[in-house]
């Protein structure tokens, strides 16, 4: 079955097989060499001057930044799962906030939060999707922090990259907490956060101790020694480490410019077959199509196809598909998959099957 979901992505051989070896305990200079090359290569890859790595799944990186970031109220961009996800969070902390929310096409506008900044002055943290996966769209999540450290520079901007590092280059200069996940872009199983770290939310983070599990102060001390304050995903850190080893600089702008390629080419080929493309902005990490007859369409290319791809959530769980662009992927999967999406719709009776898809996948990618 090929599994083409938005997470979890496939893992490569090369990567199984180095997290194969018998586990290692994680107080031993042995661990802590791997530690601190994987915490290296990992700042480098983040474009930032502090990463941490946490034992959990992207949410709990989520939930630290938010409790070890916001002291005063949080502005939440809402326009999906995701970004709804961050309100809860606040919830839970009992943390004030006030919530941007769009619909799950819409991706967040400037000038709503720019608003938002000037009629309230307690906000000091902002929570917002670099790519909101429930909808597959993408936030001008630049724009935003830009905008806001020009209105005040002691906000924090939160950014939740889960679907968003390792798909494409992100302008990190007014980012603070960049957050990501072990089981999307960077093809490992899931169980390991990792958060990269300005200048800005290391000075935060040291003034106020918050929270024990997700203590950030806690874990900065601890990660600057090349350990952990609690004990460490071993298996998950030294497959990152071979991840990160196997991409180097030029490797990731193939990679870069191998997923924008690869999404861009299977829209236009969904665009051929007469679907429609869900977010007015799409982002690089996945296609996302409304339409009607959705689920049937995944069930077909399921059982007959064998290829899994992703539905949607709550109000759009019958009517939403989502391929994944996100890691590395063997040539013929994509198009496999939309050749699978052309012959479902003939056989639900909506279009009679031409071969269209992959061609026009093939030309936009090829010629
Ligand atoms: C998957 C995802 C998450 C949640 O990650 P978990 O690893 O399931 O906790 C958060 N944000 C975005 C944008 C995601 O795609």
């Amino acid at each position: 079955m090929l599994l083409l979901t938005p997470g979890p992505t496939p893992v490569p051989e090369a990567i199984r097989v180095a997290m194969s070896e018998p586990t290692i305990h994680h107080r031993t200079p042995e661990f802590e060499e791997i530690f601190a090359k994987t915490r290296e290569l990992l700042k480098k890859f983040f474009d930032m001057p502090e990463v941490l790595m946490l034992a959990s799944s992207g949410t709990g990186a989520m939930e630290a930044s938010v409790l070890n970031l916001c002291q005063k109220k949080a502005l939440v961009i809402n326009a999906g799962k995701f970004g709804e996800r961050f309100g809860k969070i606040c919830d839970a902390y009992q943390i004030p906030y006030q919530e941007l929310k769009y619909d799950w096409d819409t991706p967040s506008s400037v000038d709503d939060v720019e608003k938002a900044l000037k009629n309230d002055s307690d906000i000091d943290t902002i929570c917002v999707q670099v790519c909101e996966s429930a909808g597959g769209l993408r936030h001008p999540v630049e724009a935003i922090a830009k905008l806001a450290k020009a209105h005040n520079p002691e906000i924090s901007i939160i950014a939740d990259g889960i679907t968003a590092v390792g798909v494409e280059k992100i302008d990190t200069t007014n980012i603070d907490a960049l957050v990501s996940g072990s089981q999307k872009a960077f093809m490992l199983p899931p169980g390991l956060a990792m958060i990269g770290l300005s200048a800005h939310a290391m000075t935060k983070i040291q003034a106020a101790s918050r929270g024990f599990y997700f203590n950030l102060a806690t874990e900065l001390k601890n990660q600057q020694k090349n350990t952990t304050a609690w004990t460490a995903p071993t298996t998950l850190v030294i497959g990152l480490k071979a991840i990160l080893e196997s991409i180097d600089e030029d490797g990731i702008k193939q990679l870069y410019a191998d997923t924008a390629a690869r999404a861009k080419a299977t829209r236009e080929a969904l665009k051929t077959l007469g679907l429609k493309i869900y977010p007015k902005v799409p982002a690089n990490s996945m296609s996302a199509v409304l339409d009607d007859d959705a689920a049937t369409i995944r069930k077909i290319l399921k059982q007959k196809y064998h290829v899994n791809i992703a539905g949607g959530q709550e109000h759009i769980k019958t009517t939403l598909f989502r391929i994944n662009h996100m890691g590395i992927f063997e040539g013929y999967e994509i198009p496999w998959t939309l050749n699978a999406i052309e012959l479902a719709l003939d056989e639900l009776g909506r279009r009679p099957y031409d071969g269209s898809a992959n061609r026009v996948f093939c030309e936009t990618l090829y010629k």
